[in-house]
């Protein structure tokens, strides 16, 4: 058991301030919105820079804008923790997600460097630039970057003005052609963590502060289209219809049944589209959206093959034609074994009861982990509410997740 955390009494007093000082720079006046390369991000760059440095943190931005702060170690040529997670926003966002996990990794440095302690490694505490994707409507830059995967093509892309990625690096003060000179060699690395808030109820609803992450959901996404036959809702009996509407009721409610019968599958149809789209009129076509998630590939794939199933049977039925187009596919990211034992124990050392779930959002941990073992603590939410202003993570539940983090932290002392 590693010693206990010493966190200063006004840990959650200077928390709630930064949250707030953070929240408060926006690119928006009556919202939060914070895009990458922009007048905002630099803000809040050079206001956490700050906060590094006071920690004894040497502190550098690469060139996409990740934030990075160095506490060094008290080994010559040492590996590297990184702790990390992103500053940039969605429209209209809370202040918790992303943030809080950067102000944690800070707060543990904090703590570290108030006792005068060094470790065997080196600890890199990462505020990435863009994981939201809201400005190229791509995730991840900052952590593909260190990743090392983001492409030439992707600085290709542009935002709604028509600038590239690669014009806005530039003009925010990087060398889009340096980039690739930026990542992290995996040998030099001894693990990623980052906390983040839930964005999710099941920690609210269990009473419990934090939970230890054990994947980042793999994902499909389908487009289905079910053709039949448009016609006059007044004049085309009940018997002759090939009427898609009803096609498509009829799968969603599967989807539904499909998610409710499977442990830990989550099975959307988030958009649907009908046409000709009049209340005369008996509808001709349908396209809906599908979206499968589940920590376990197998599962996901087997949820998706019976939809499929289900949705061919329901055409031939309906006498309705059944597109069923994939349009994305991701694979579950299973994180460390060795590192969930790790926060485990620190959970239980903080007598907090340690519980296991997946990540059905993703985060920059899903690219971290090509390089480094990763894991993930996540932070009770008010309502499971993200994404939206009302978005809230007590400083209470902060703190019992910078304990577990210090522990496992400080517990990698022994590993090294
Ligand atoms: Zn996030």
């Amino acid at each position: 058991m590693n010693r206990e955390p010493i966190i200063p009494h006004n840990f959650q007093q200077t928390f709630e301030a930064r949250i707030e000082a953070l929240g408060r720079i926006s690119e928006a006046e009556d919202n939060l919105v914070r895009p990458s390369f922009t007048p905002a991000m630099r803000q809040v760059n050079t206001l956490v820079g700050e906060w590094m440095r006071a920690a004894g943190m040497t502190v550098r931005e690469d060139n996409i804008g990740n934030l990075i702060g160095r506490y060094e170690s008290s080994m010559p040529n040492a590996k590297t923790l990184v702790i990390g997670s992103h500053l940039d926003t969605v429209k209209d966002a809370g202040r918790y997600d992303g943030t809080l996990g950067v102000l944690l990794g800070l707060a543990c440095v904090e703590a570290l460097a108030r006792e005068g302690r060094r470790l065997p490694f080196a600890i890199e505490v990462i505020a990435f630039s863009d994981e939201e994707g809201l400005r190229f409507h791509l995730p991840y830059l900052g952590s593909k970057t260190i990743a090392g995967v983001l492409s030439a093509e992707d600085l290709q892309r542009r935002d709604e003005n028509g600038i590239s990625i690669r014009d806005a690096v530039r003009e925010y003060g990087g060398n889009p052609d340096l980039i690739s000179a930026d990542r992290k060699v995996s040998d030099d690395l001894i693990g990623y963590l980052e906390v983040h808030i839930e964005q999710g109820p099941l920690l609210e609803s269990l009473g419990l502060p934090i939970g230890i992450v054990t994947a980042i959901a793999g994902m499909n996404r389908v487009q289905i289209t079910f053709k039949g036959e448009a016609g006059h809702a007044g004049t085309v009996p009940m018997h002759l219809r090939r009427d898609t509407l009803v096609a498509a009721a009829k799968f969603i409610a599967a989807v539904e049944q499909v998610g409710l019968m499977t442990e830990g599958l989550v099975a959307t149809v988030g958009q649907i589209e009908a046409l000709p789209g009049a209340s005369n009129a008996i509808p001709g076509k349908v396209t809906i959206s599908l979206d499968v998630r589940h920590q376990d590939d197998t599962t996901r794939l087997n949820a998706v093959d019976a939809l499929y199933r289900e949705a061919q049977q329901i055409g031939q039925h309906s006498r309705v034609d059944v597109a069923w187009e994939q349009i994305a596919e991701s694979m579950s990211i299973p994180c460390s074994p060795q590192l969930i034992e790790m926060l485990s124990q620190a959970a239980e050392d903080e007598k907090i009861t340690p519980y296991f779930l997946s990540s059905g959002a993703g985060h920059d941990a899903v690219q971290m982990s090509r390089l480094a073992p990763s894991a993930m603590i996540f932070v009770r939410c008010r309502g499971g509410i993200s994404h939206n202003p009302a978005e809230y993570a007590s400083s209470i539940d902060a703190e019992a997740a910078l304990k577990v983090l210090i522990r496992a932290v400080t517990g990698y002392e022994q590993g090294v």
